[in-house]
């Protein structure tokens, strides 16, 4: 919403430009400041009483009929002071909360799967919501592109404002603040210079920087980012920052940001494990209200390994496949296809043991749980050793762990199926040609 009143002040004083001489637009118009809209009207601060008074006595036709050029549903303005409590807003909000950030709803702890990559960080991300400034200053959680760093803030915003509405909390991307660091300077006059930037950001309870990584290069707000980052440490209130590397890899910071990036608490997010992203995929199938099957679940989350946003990515996409299709989410066939393109640029051909189990049992028409599982009957115990063969011959992987996978069975039962499959295969041509045909399909996997 911050940003659409923005334009449409900015386009209404454009039109004002036009309008007033251009000493009355620098001196009474141009310094309002869009902060909010209520009931169609648009809410502007104004530094000053008297230029309040002023503008609503001299100029108020004159905005009203600019904000009705630019906007089809502003019917009027309200100019109100920082230090007005304007009767407009309700339950007493003050006008810093009305600039802090709204937090996407999605993006809670609740919604958040926790696994052996992010659990760390979650407990730290729980503990600053739980007393923000107290104990980890500043937290500097790390990962990479796509494995909820954002989400991870998200949800420490949305836990400390459900605790105490009135926090103080700025949210913003790096390339955020650059702009405004740079818009800052660009409109400030003399010892002006930096004002109303510096008391956005040190006006706060917490701040919370995203993708710190975008500083490089950026000298100035480097600068302006280490005498924020000061005070607000000194005055106690919550620093938390995002980054895609470790502080200590952000080698084009200054040395001295780079050390107080240090001084709290460090955590990393690192790739989700195979159970982590299944988990994460039926969450996220569940709050979408569909039924998948757990093969489809599996095939999608041994496919995207290394980054969050394409798993759910890759699950809409299948989602949206059979939804079009009218067909239950159980064929295999049909994902490969819904996610060809996909699967070939992330990571065709990495060969692990669950691609190798996993195209047995589609082979087989069999679930991973029974090939892994204690069932003796034939339909099963044959692709069992023929997954154990094939493992032992394509990866190159120690034979206890081998048996590990397979529910903790001893190595020399591995060792017995390899055999047993390896002398069957010198008579068994059926034996062979299935062979042959599990090795093209995860060939093509
Ligand atoms: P980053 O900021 O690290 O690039 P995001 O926070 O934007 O990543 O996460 C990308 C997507 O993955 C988001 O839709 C987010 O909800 C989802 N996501 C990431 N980690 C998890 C998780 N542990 N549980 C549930 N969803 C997650
Ligand atoms: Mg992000």
């Amino acid at each position: 919403m911050i940003d659409n009143i923005i334009k449409i002040w900015n386009d209404a004083l454009y039109y004002l430009s036009s309008k007033v001489s251009s000493v009355s637009y620098d001196v009474w118009l141009k310094s309002l400041e869009p902060v909010s809209m209520v009931d169609n009207k648009l809410i502007l601060l104004s530094s000053s009483v008297s230029i309040k008074n002023t503008v609503t006595k001299n100029y108020s036709e004159i905005i009203i009929e600019a904000l009705k050029n630019v906007s089809d549903f502003i019917s009027g303005f309200d100019i109100i002071t920082k230090n007005e409590k304007p009767q407009f807003i309700k339950d007493d909000i003050e006008i810093e909360e009305i600039l802090s950030y709204n937090f996407d709803n999605k993006f809670t702890f609740d919604s958040f799967v926790v696994g052996g990559s992010n659990q760390i960080a979650y407990a730290a991300a729980k503990s600053v919501a739980e007393n923000p400034g107290v104990q980890h200053n500043p937290l500097f959680i790390y990962g990479g592109v796509g494995l909820g760093k954002t989400h991870i803030i998200h949800a420490i915003g949305n836990h400390i404002l459900s605790n105490n509405k009135k926090t103080k909390i700025l949210y913003v991307t790096t390339e955020q603040f650059i702009n405004e660091f740079i818009d800052s300077i660009r409109n400030s006059k003399d010892n002006e210079l930096n004002k109303k930037f510096r008391e956005k950001y040190r006006n706060v309870d917490v701040l919370m920087l995203d993708d710190i990584q975008f500083l490089a290069g950026k000298t100035s707000t480097q600068e302006a980012l280490f005498h924020t980052f000061n005070d607000l440490y000194q005055n106690k209130k919550q620093i938390i920052i995002t980054s895609d590397k470790h502080p200590k890899e952000l080698t084009f910071l200054e040395e001295r940001l780079q050390s107080r990036f240090q001084c709290g608490l460090t955590v990393d997010i690192s790739a989700p494990d195979i159970e982590t992203r299944i988990a994460i995929l039926q969450k996220k199938a569940y709050e979408k209200k569909v039924i998948i099957s757990y093969d489809v679940i599996n095939f999608i989350a041994e496919k995207f390994e290394n980054n969050i946003r394409q798993l759910e990515g890759a699950l809409s996409k299948v989602l949206f496949y059979f939804n079009l299709l009218n067909l239950p989410c159980n064929d295999i066939t049909l994902v490969k296809e819904a996610l060809k393109d996909d699967i070939d640029t992330t990571q065709a051909h990495i060969l692990t043991i669950d691609s190798i189990v996993n195209s047995v049992c589609s082979y087989y028409g069999i679930s991973k749980d029974d090939i892994v599982g204690k069932k003796k009957t034939k339909q099963i115990v044959e692709p069992r050793q023929i997954a154990m063969y094939l493992i032992s011959d394509m990866l190159s992987m120690p034979l206890v762990n081998i048996g590990d996978y397979f529910g903790g069975r001893d190595h020399t039962t591995i060792i017995h199926a390899r055999d047993k499959v390896s002398n069957n295969l010198k008579t068994d041509l059926k034996l062979y040609r299935d062979i042959q045909n599990i090795k093209d399909m995860i060939d093509k996997k």
